[in-house]
């Protein structure tokens, strides 16, 4: 066989890389099993490099109830568009049993796009920044260990958002 045989066809070759933040979370079954198994699918994504992750966080639903939730956020730098890399997310989660059900309820795994670059997009199926990551702990304090004070277009600076922030349970696991 010929090496040119061998080769992956790669159809985000040639494009620019974007910085991209991703959101994981779970509380349903072995949600930490889901988080971990979650981020090592997310460094095997197309078109994607695996920059960072978090450490794991564990949070008390917000605006919801159920079991707590595992939290990671994890940094790739993507050949993929914003709307690629939202429909491969949601891949993602249907193979980890994701029935979506009303918002909030709890899932077996829930990927958000965070941040895309510092673009910001409002389509009927995507919103980036995330519509409601500037006033989440949960996503503020991951964001914050991998990224440091980062810019969330439109709303401002992760530090001072996460200090506005109060009572929500968050605490990062050993
Ligand atoms: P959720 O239940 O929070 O996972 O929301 C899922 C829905 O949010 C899907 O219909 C997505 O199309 C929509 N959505 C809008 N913006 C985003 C985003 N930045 N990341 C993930 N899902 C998004």
């Amino acid at each position: 066989m010929s090496d040119a045989a061998l080769e992956v066809h790669d159809p985000f070759a040639g494009r620019p890389v974007v910085t991209a933040f991703i959101g994981v979370g779970a509380n349903l079954g072995f949600a930490r099993d889901a988080v971990l198994n979650a981020l090592a699918d997310l460094s095997g994504l197309l078109g994607s490099e695996f920059i960072a992750s978090s450490s794991l966080y564990r949070s008390s639903p917000v605006d919801g109830d159920g079991p707590d939730y595992i939290n990671a956020v994890a940094e790739l730098g993507t050949r993929q568009s914003a709307h690629e890399l939202l429909h491969a997310l949601q891949a993602i989660e249907t193979r980890y049993g994701r029935v979506r059900t009303t918002r909030n309820a709890p899932r077996t795994l829930d990927l958000d796009l965070l941040l895309y670059g510092d673009g910001i997009l409002k389509t009927p199926d995507l919103v980036v920044p995330h519509a409601r990551m500037a006033g989440r702990a949960f996503v503020l304090r991951p964001l914050i260990e991998i990224a440091g004070p980062i810019d969330i277009p439109g709303h401002g600076r992760a530090d001072a958002l996460l200090a506005r922030i109060d009572g929500q349970d968050i605490e990062r696991l050993a």
